[in-house]
């Protein structure tokens, strides 16, 4: 039998009101993981309401930065310590493959310890120095969290991107409800235990599994959450805007990307081969990061093709668990035919597929949403397969002539997320990258994420940025305290704009 998760609120673990569950599968077998309570909006309801009364009653806000970062550094030791757990977690209900499971594994804990302590270099409360002055104002720039935040993420980080939501926004005083990815829902339920028993107060941190159209609208919609922050398809991101106008809730998105990977002719080939099939081949291109987009110049577009093919053959497609893995199965069914239509797209567009293009046939994969390592050539930038979100392991590879071509090329999309240039040329490459629009932009390397470097999209890739001190300024409201010393009578502008002092009569 496999284990049975109940809904985390107000500290207790809870059957869901309507008493159903749903499965989840994994990824390369379609055995299931896990059964996990399909919460709805009452659910939900019962969640925010605990949040609320958590953030208005409670003493988490008011707990001092350092009290709330202990309790965030505690999670991030357990996360080491327990890592094996979430490491079998991400390989069985993600697909996840064991080098990326490691490495995502190990990243939580780094962030989260980023977030417990670049925290406590923000200061709650600091005198606006250009507006204070002695005798006539003290100006006081106040920071406070914002309330309850609802936090909605997707299932390709599935331990990751909680991490980037929860900690930010408990370190800097705010109570969440969270609704995880219903794919991958056991992993972020197992990250709850680790908050309960490093002593998290009740209703601080809820999570609510379920669908997203039942708990992930009813959250986006609630009139009591504060803040909506959201990592997922720009499709659904467009939902969370119009859901957060009805109260008018703050709001961060973190969206689809289609970014470009740019050789330049003076780039070193071999290094930029070896990236561009890391760029689109990790996790079988399941992240909004992915160089979906290949731009060589023209000079080199040839050989780097031949190179970029041999080596694309090499990858070996397996069982997530298999250290000689290098690429697994997509997550679910659903997102393997997603990927299998758009590659007849792509044909029917009239690109040319020249490699993979189908499911491997090894009767080990057959029962896993595998897809194989696809490659387009001849690509336009005006074909859906340059233009749409894929999210699978198909790269379309177009050819430039100039620098000025490849940035128009790249900056063609609804999209803006991140994007690569590869040159010698540091100066060339770097005014490359300030001519593109988007919110990354590595020179001579791919997916490098830093936990002290803010990230997020320009465009349709979402608003806000999660990481760096501004994501965590993306959890706190700023308030201006005047506090006048002048007296009354002194107050010029008072009497000059209304109450101009009257005339005595007679
Ligand atoms: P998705 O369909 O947009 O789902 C994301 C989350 O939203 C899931 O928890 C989903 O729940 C929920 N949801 C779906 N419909 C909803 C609704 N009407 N109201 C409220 N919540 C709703 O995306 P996905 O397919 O899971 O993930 C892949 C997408 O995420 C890709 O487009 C990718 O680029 C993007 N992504 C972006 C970043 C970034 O940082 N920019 C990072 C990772 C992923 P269910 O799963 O239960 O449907
Ligand atoms: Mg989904």
């Amino acid at each position: 039998m496999s284990q049975r998760y109940e809904l985390y609120i107000n500290g207790q673990w809870q059957a869901p009101k309507s008493g159903q569950y749903f499965e989840s599968l994994n990824p390369a077998s379609g055995e299931v993981v896990a059964e996990i309570a399909r919460g709805q909006k009452e659910d939900i309801d019962a969640a925010v309401k605990a949040a609320r009364k958590a953030f208005d009653e409670g003493p988490w806000a008011k707990m001092s930065q350092q009290e709330r970062s202990e309790i965030l550094q505690k999670v991030a030791s357990e996360l080491e310590t327990q890592s094996r757990l979430f490491v079998g977690l991400l390989i069985n209900e993600s697909g996840a493959t064991l080098r990326k499971a490691k490495t995502e594994a190990f990243l939580c804990g780094k962030y989260l310890n980023y977030f417990a302590k670049a925290a406590l270099k923000i200061n709650p409360e600091e005198s606006i120095e250009n507006l204070s002055k002695p005798g006539v104002s003290e100006n006081l720039l106040v920071r406070e969290p914002i309330g309850v935040c609802g936090q909605i993420t997707p299932w390709n980080f599935p331990l990751q991107m909680p991490i980037w939501k929860i900690g930010p926004a408990l370190v800097m005083g705010n109570t969440v409800v969270l609704k995880p990815a219903e794919e991958t829902s056991a992993i972020v339920l197992e990250l709850v235990k680790l908050f309960e028993a490093a002593g998290l107060p009740k209703g601080v941190l809820n999570v609510v599994t379920g669908y997203g159209k039942e708990a992930g609208a009813a959250l986006s919609q609630h009139p009591l959450v504060d803040k909506i922050a959201f990592t997922g398809s720009t499709e659904v991101g467009k939902l969370m805007m119009q859901d957060a106008s009805h109260n008018l809730k703050k709001i961060t998105l973190e969206l689809g990307g289609k970014s470009a990977n740019i050789v330049l002719e003076d780039a070193d080939l071999d290094q930029a081969v070896d990236a561009a099939l890391y760029a689109i081949y990790y996790h079988s291109g399941q992240a909004c990061t992915a160089g979906t987009r290949l731009l060589l110049q023209e000079s080199i577009h040839d050989r780097f093709v031949e190179k970029f093919l041999e080596k694309a053959k090499a990858i070996q497609i397996g069982l997530p668990e298999d250290k000689a893995t290098d690429m697994g199965p997509l997550v679910s069914k659903k997102q393997q035919e997603r990927v299998l239509n758009y590659i007849e797209i792509g044909k029917k567009e009239g690109a040319t597929c020249v490699l993979g293009g189908n499911a491997p046939e090894d009767p080990k994969l057959t029962k896993g949403h595998y897809v194989s390592p696809t490659v387009f050539i001849n690509v336009d930038n005006k074909m859906r397969i340059a233009q749409e979100e894929i999210f699978g392991p198909v790269i379309s590879i177009l050819s430039f002539k100039t620098p000025e071509e490849a940035i128009e090329i790249a900056n063609d999309s609804i999209y803006g997320l991140a994007g690569a240039v590869w040159s010698k040329n540091d100066e060339k490459a770097l005014s490359v990258a300030r001519q593109l629009r988007t919110g990354t932009v590595w020179i001579n390397d791919y997916h490098l994420i830093s936990e002290k470097a803010p990230f997020g999209g320009y465009k349709q890739s979402g608003i806000g940025r999660e990481l760096g001190e501004e994501g965590l300024l993306e959890y706190t409201e700023t308030k201006h305290i005047h506090i006048d010393q002048l007296k009354a009578r002194d107050k010029k502008f008072w009497y000059d704009s209304v109450l101009a002092p009257k005339q005595p009569v007679g």
